[in-house]
């Protein structure tokens, strides 16, 4: 059987998928507002020890379509590695569509166009890339250990690869000060990479962490939904896509929100400014059921 180990995260469209643990923690775990893996060493798991969940699952749970490779940042592991990973999952159930994995830009700058094909075409297809904000200045606050145009950078040799692209933007991250030039500028990175899907989430201190130190001191405020909502606004008007796939709905969000861009940007922004009119605390998502 599969023992996990620690706490296993996975992004929300990964809800149905069989989860793998190919590493264990982030190998670069220093961003300020992540929790997820501060307890956990990072380590690249045994390929015997996979091919024996992999082997179980495939007795064990029958139809599997979606396999999601953890823990944070699985495609830092070694090419080879990952291509036999892989491998054996397609190989083990065979009606898998697609497997896919968190990638941290450090891992995208380290994987080189040609490497990213090669696990493309072994059906490694779909990487979630946390942007964050396309702002150089909160990013540096975030430690997220990237500027805005190496993020455009390193995004696009995934694309280049012919790899899916689903970026994830965290909203309220620039606090107050910032709120519309984070909006505009993750905007404008988001426009370059042109992912295939983009989604956001309202940034949450969570203690243990240094954004949550920083909340404790005072060094960070927190946003209202209102204020969320016109950052939102802001970011989702100032997008120029073409034929991406936006989400807000993560738990985190304040506004679950989908649609198709630019087809479905005007109707996007109509549903905000409604809603910004409104000032009805009642259109927003209670606290209780932001599963946080
Ligand atoms: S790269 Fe991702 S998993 Fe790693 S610390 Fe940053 S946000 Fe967390």
């Amino acid at each position: 059987m599969i023992q996990y180990q620690g706490r296993v995260y996975r992004p929300p469209s990964e809800a149905d998928s069989l989860i793998l643990q190919a590493t264990l923690g982030c190998s670069y775990n220093d961003c300020t507002f992540c929790g997820m893996y501060r307890d956990k060493p990072f380590k690249v798991r045994k390929i015997a020890e996979l091919k024996q969940e992999i082997e179980w699952a495939a007795s064990a749970m029958g139809d599997v379509r979606k396999v999601f490779l953890a823990d944070g940042d699985a495609l830092i592991a070694k090419t080879s590695y990952l291509k036999e990973v892989t491998e054996l999952c397609y190989a083990a159930f065979p009606n898998l569509r697609r497997v896919s994995c968190y990638a941290s830009p450090q891992a995208l700058d380290k994987r080189t166009v040609e490497e990213m094909a090669l696990l493309r075409e072994a059906g490694l297809t779909q990487y979630y890339l946390g942007v964050e904000s396309g702002h150089d200045e909160v990013l540096l606050n975030l430690k997220k250990g990237i500027d805005a145009e190496n993020m455009i950078r390193v995004a696009k040799k995934a694309t280049e690869a012919g790899v899916k692209l689903s970026c994830m933007i965290l909203l309220g991250v620039g606090g107050r000060r910032l709120t519309t030039e984070h909006a505009l500028e993750s905007a404008r990175v988001i426009s370059a990479i042109n992912p295939r899907f983009v989604s956001t989430l309202v940034v949450t201190p969570v203690e243990g962490t240094p954004l949550y130190d920083q909340a404790q001191a005072g060094a960070f405020e927190d946003m209202d939904p209102a204020e969320l909502s016109l950052e939102l606004r802001t970011f989702v008007a100032a997008l120029d896509l073409d034929g991406t796939i936006f989400r807000s709905n993560h738990a985190s969000n304040y506004l679950p929100l989908a649609g198709t861009l630019p087809r479905d940007q005007p109707r996007l922004v109509a549903e905000l400014d409604q809603v910004i009119a409104s000032e009805n605390p009642r259109s927003y998502r209670p606290e209780w059921a932001r599963g946080l």
